[in-house]
């Protein structure tokens, strides 16, 4: 029987997986079946224990259920635990496997695809919801002079910062990690910033000053698919030329889910160029 992976969700229709995973497995010479799921509001539980009675293999897992996948795993990988989030689920009799891959896929995508190394670099991420929980730790591994979170509620990016006192201190010597409201950004710039909150998704962009981008920097905003975000064009209105949007991402968290289930990482060069938008 062919194996069977599928993608969780609700909404579920926008959901580029079922395309990536069938180009990774045509890439990789690998026959497997992909499918969406649309998991009904309460029903996370009930539609993952379905579909792993009919031999699913594994899930991807995306809004509003990577909480609820959190408590489904039996295991957790660190990443996942610390962020609180699940977004690939491997089932194995009746061990559930979490994984969270926004934050290596997110950190690979910067480091690889854009060349942006960040050891040593002031990076500011901007928002302190899931998306930034699952990146946190991977981006403090990477060594940035400094790691910044600003959130409009800033007990949330106090919590990260706590997070990374208790789980890496070693690396907090090393690197100033701080948390801010957008208020106290004005004065200084960044080499790296990132947009992780969802005020793109209703169109507004957050507040920050121009003066956040430093001569050069590198505006990533995690969207994808949007082409010229409120907070790109609040980039570009401030000078800056180096732009990318979440699209490497969402691509490197899919090769890592595709690996780990696999044991083969396929190259992601040929899924970033069909589902690149423009930045215009
Ligand atoms: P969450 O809902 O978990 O967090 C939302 C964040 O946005 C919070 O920090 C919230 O602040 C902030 N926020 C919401 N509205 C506003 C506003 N009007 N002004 C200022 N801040 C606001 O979302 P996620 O972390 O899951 O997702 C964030 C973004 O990242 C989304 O656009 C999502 O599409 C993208 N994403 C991309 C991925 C990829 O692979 N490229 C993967 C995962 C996410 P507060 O805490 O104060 O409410």
């Amino acid at each position: 029987m062919t194996d069977r992976y599928a993608v969780i969700g609700n909404p579920i229709e926008q959901s580029k997986s079922p395309f990536i995973h069938t180009e990774f497995a045509r890439a990789c010479g690998q026959t497997i079946e992909y499918g969406r799921i649309l998991g009904p509001t309460g029903g996370f539980a009930a539609s993952v224990d379905a579909f792993r009675a009919a031999g699913g293999k594994g899930m991807n897992v995306t809004a509003p259920f990577k909480l609820d996948a959190c408590a489904y795993c039996t295991d957790l990988s660190v990443d996942a635990r610390l962020a609180g989030a699940v977004n690939a689920m491997k089932f194995e009799g009746d061990r559930v496997w979490g994984e969270n891959f926004d934050g290596v896929g997110l950190v690979r995508d910067l480091q690889v695809n854009l060349a942006s190394p960040l050891k040593h670099k002031r990076v500011l991420v901007l928002g302190a919801g899931g998306a930034t929980r699952g990146a946190w730790l991977p981006l403090l591994r990477c060594l940035p002079a400094e790691l910044v979170v600003a959130n409009r509620s800033v007990d949330k990016a106090l919590d990260l910062v706590e997070i990374a006192r208790q789980h890496l201190p070693d690396l907090v010597q090393q690197c100033q990690v701080r948390a801010t409201g957008y208020p106290e950004l004005a004065d200084q710039g960044y080499d790296v910033v990132l947009h992780a909150t969802s005020a793109g998704l209703s169109g507004e962009g957050p507040p920050v000053p121009p003066a956040v981008f430093s001569p050069g920097a590198l505006a990533y905003d995690l969207t994808y698919g949007k082409g010229l975000t409120p907070f790109l064009r609040l980039a570009q209105a401030a000078g800056v030329v180096r732009l990318a949007d979440g699209v490497g991402m969402l691509a490197e968290q899919a090769a890592e889910a595709f690996a780990w289930w696999r044991g083969v990482r396929p190259d992601t060069a040929s899924v970033i160029r069909q589902l690149t938008v423009p930045l215009q």
